[in-house]
């Protein structure tokens, strides 16, 4: 067996475990923000007794399988979702590296993989309270600078400042009109925020990909929960986030067939260039 081979192998297992263990640490985002606990003091307890969870517990996906998916004090089920969001992260992060190449471009990857992760966070939130959190959405648009300082060079598609800048407002400003006119009742603020980070971060083809991504999830999904449940209403930041992560790794592709299909080719051109010749 050659050494590149064992050496690209070793990476990428190394890059799973990583994604992994800071799935653990979304666990801790995903509970605790939306009660305004602090995600570095105090450790994780159990929900139903509140025991401090054992140092030999912490192990992110082991632990659980080894108690069984219990708690060791009071034997309460502890929920398999804390494994999946581990799990999910780990996959999601293998993905990326892999889609990248990560000798090629692990800069970026390691980008998408943090925005990714913030996008995971923004999924549970929302699906659970409703609400996307604030700084979570200004995390996302500010992996934009260090995208554009460092990556510009690197890939092409989405990477320049008027590219950015466009996509910053070409979703956000409709949901935000939609958010008005309706009060807030079709389209949340957050879900403008988000599109408008996910939006300064993608570039404008490709968050118009992850819109429309998130249009036709988020409709099959409405459908499926309004026919389990009869609930109509329901948080749109999960399918929101889906759009922007599979825009991420194959928005260039989806984009370049999209804009062509529809003739927006020429607009978008056209109004890039109008922003770069006021911005640059
Ligand atoms: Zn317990």
């Amino acid at each position: 067996m050659n050494t590149e081979f064992l050496f690209t192998t070793a990476i990428y297992i190394f890059v799973f475990i990583f994604g992994v263990c800071i799935g653990s640490f979304l666990n801790v985002c995903i509970y605790r923000l939306p009660l305004g606990e602090s995600l570095i003091k105090s450790n994780s307890h159990c929900m139903t007794c509140g025991t401090p969870i054992r140092k030999r517990d912490l192990i992110p996906v082991i632990s659980w399988c080894l108690l069984r998916g219990k708690c060791h004090a009071c034997g309460a089920k502890i929920s398999p979702r804390y494994t999946v969001v581990e799990l999910l992260n780990g996959i999601c992060y293998l993905i990326i590296f892999l889609h990248f190449d990560v000798i090629v471009h692990p800069l970026y990857a390691a980008l998408v993989s943090l925005m990714t992760s913030a996008l995971i966070v923004v999924f549970f939130m929302d699906w659970d309270t409703q609400l996307i959190n604030t700084w979570v959405v200004i995390f996302i648009g500010a992996l934009a600078i260090p995208k554009y300082i460092f990556c510009r060079n690197d890939l092409e598609k989405g990477f320049t400042l008027p590219s950015m800048i466009l996509g910053a407002f070409v979703i956000s400003i409709p949901l935000l009109l939609i958010a008005l006119i309706s009060h807030e009742k079709a389209m949340g603020m957050g879900d403008v925020y988000l599109m408008a980070a996910g939006g300064l971060f993608l570039g404008a083809p490709n968050i118009l990909i992850a819109m429309l991504i998130a249009l036709i999830v988020g409709s099959v999904c409405g459908l499926i929960i309004k026919h389990a449940n009869g609930n109509s209403v329901f948080a749109f930041g999960p399918y929101l986030s889906i759009g922007i992560a599979v825009s991420a790794l194959y928005g260039d592709k989806l984009a370049d067939w999209y804009v062509h299909f529809t003739g927006l080719d020429k607009t978008l051109e056209d109004t890039a260039a109008m922003i770069a010749t006021i911005f640059c």
